[in-house]
């Protein structure tokens, strides 16, 4: 079992990761929000988002540390130490564990056990906290919504922050009653998660951000996503792709890319909301950035921001304004 004084120690370089399995409209980004409004240190959260709608699975990651440097990322979480499932039945649906490392926490809103549960994710070397966090949001909130009570479980298992941590977190976000209804949910999920644990340590170095220069880099470009994605030109699901679309006639800025200094990182490929960051598949196999593509680029300025390398810059495209002069004053 963990302690709060290992995982102290723990977060002063590393950096733990978390991911929320949830349907949509349950609530698993704003439970990963308030994991980082609850920690004493640097955290970030992001949601995946796709087209999805109310009852789809979704992800949500959390990296937490005490080392603003090790949670600078946006990539989603890849190897999480803590896993927190909100819907039991998303076990058979969703490679909840994908990623996790031997010895990571297993945190299930069910009334399976836990050996039930390996059963189902044929795994055997991860812990397993279950909790009927819907029995408890029932009782006490009066509806299904598992999200804070989820985070009871969270909090029994990582002493990532306590109870009163996240008190504070949930009276800044909810006001009077359903912050008092909230809070005695989580402590009664506290008591009553049930654990499993498999005795093997859990290695936090693993799974620790990959500097981005490691990024593989024959990903593919954007025509090779799957229907997960959501840009895509298929013309069987959609007949005119919105890569027909010029989103580049709507900002005002020209953003320019310094081939010299770029690194290839491949971070403003990831950011870019309309993948208007141009990549070529090179002589070695692997794709490598090739420039900027005006068309789609909209100017948001994501990639000049994230560039770690000052490679991308930015210049106005409309130019200094002018004033004609009318013929009959002469030019006076
Ligand atoms: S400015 Fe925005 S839209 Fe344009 S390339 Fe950069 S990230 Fe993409
Ligand atoms: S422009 Fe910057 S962020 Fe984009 S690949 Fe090059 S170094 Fe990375």
């Amino acid at each position: 079992m963990l302690t709060q004084e290992y995982v102290n120690d723990i977060l002063k370089n590393q950096c733990v990761n978390l991911r929320f399995h949830a349907r949509g409209g349950q609530g698993g980004v704003t439970a990963s929000n308030l994991c980082v409004e609850a920690f004493k240190g640097r955290g970030i959260c992001q949601p995946k988002f796709g087209a999805e709608r109310a009852g789809s699975p979704t992800e949500s990651y959390v990296r937490l540390s005490f080392d603003y440097d090790l949670i600078r990322s946006n990539e989603q979480v890849y190897g999480p130490h803590f896993v927190s499932v909100l819907d039991p039945s998303l076990l058979a649906e969703v490679d909840v564990t994908a990623g996790m490392p031997q010895g990571g926490w297993l945190i299930v809103n069910t009334v399976m056990n836990q050996l039930e549960i390996q059963d189902l994710v044929k795994r055997k070397d991860l812990n397993i906290a279950t909790i009927d966090a819907t029995n408890i949001a029932m009782e006490i909130l009066g509806r299904n919504i598992t999200n804070t009570i989820i985070l009871g479980a969270l909090i029994r298992v990582s002493h990532l922050f306590s109870l009163e941590d996240l008190s504070d977190a949930i009276m800044r976000r909810f006001k009077g009653e359903i912050a008092a209804k909230n809070i005695a949910a989580i402590k009664q999920a506290i008591e009553e998660t049930c654990l499993y644990e498999v005795n093997i340590e859990l290695d936090f170095s693993k799974d620790t951000k990959v500097p981005w220069q490691q990024v593989e880099l024959g990903l593919p470009g954007y025509k090779e996503l799957d229907k997960a994605g959501v840009w895509y030109c298929d013309e069987n699901v959609i007949k005119v792709g919105s890569d027909q679309v010029n989103t580049g006639s709507w900002g005002e800025w020209e953003m320019i890319w310094d081939k010299e200094k770029c690194t290839d990182c491949a971070q403003c490929w990831f950011i870019c909301p309309d993948f208007a960051i141009l990549r070529e598949k090179g002589d070695d196999g692997l794709y490598h950035m090739a420039g900027i593509d005006v068309y789609h680029c909209k100017s948001c300025q994501n990639c000049l921001e994230i560039c770690p390398v000052n490679a991308i810059s930015k210049r106005s495209k409309q130019g200094p304004a002018s004033c004609a002069v009318p013929e009959e004053n002469g030019g006076n």
